[in-house]
């Protein structure tokens, strides 16, 4: 099942603060991933710009930013066969109003910008995104 593909996964402040906690990791063992890395810690603003320094030009950045670091979050490095395609699958669309039924943002998100969960959308963005958060001693296996 594991086919060496990696994923960096957040769980952001508002389902951290909310209680989702549990049943989204009960959630990722359902569907197959395995924790490769996790951690449960709080960004500063300047840590979540760089986190985000993609979407620096774009209207919400200050915004987004502000809310990553507005509290404690959940960061994980997944690993599944597919799994940057199939976390996505399961988060559902950015607008928990436009998610599919049984998505984590369909069940957990606030809105769309408090939307729960983060997942890498590629496979290079998943690398930079996990030694973001994880050192190579963290993620040795054996
Ligand atoms: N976001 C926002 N307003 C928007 C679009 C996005 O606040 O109009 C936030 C939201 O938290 C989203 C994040 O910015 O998850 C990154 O946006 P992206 O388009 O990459 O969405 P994602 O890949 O998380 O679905
Ligand atoms: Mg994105």
């Amino acid at each position: 099942m594991f086919e060496n593909e990696y994923t960096l996964i957040m769980i952001k402040p508002d389902a951290v603060a909310d209680g989702h906690t549990g049943s989204i990791i009960k959630r990722i063992e359902d569907e197959g991933f395995r924790v490769r890395a996790i951690k449960y810690v709080r960004l500063s603003k300047a840590q979540a710009k760089e986190f985000y320094k993609i979407h620096k030009e774009r209207p919400f950045f200050n915004e987004l930013t502000e809310f990553i670091a507005s509290g404690h979050l959940v960061a994980a490095c997944l690993e599944r066969a597919n799994a940057v395609e199939h976390w996505r699958k399961v988060i559902g669309a950015t607008n928990p109003e436009e998610a599919d039924e049984g998505t984590i943002r369909k069940l957990f998100a606030r809105s769309k910008g408090e939307n729960a969960v983060h997942g890498s959308d590629s496979v290079e963005n998943a690398q930079i995104e996990t030694d973001f958060f994880f050192s190579r001693m963290e993620l040795v296996k054996e």
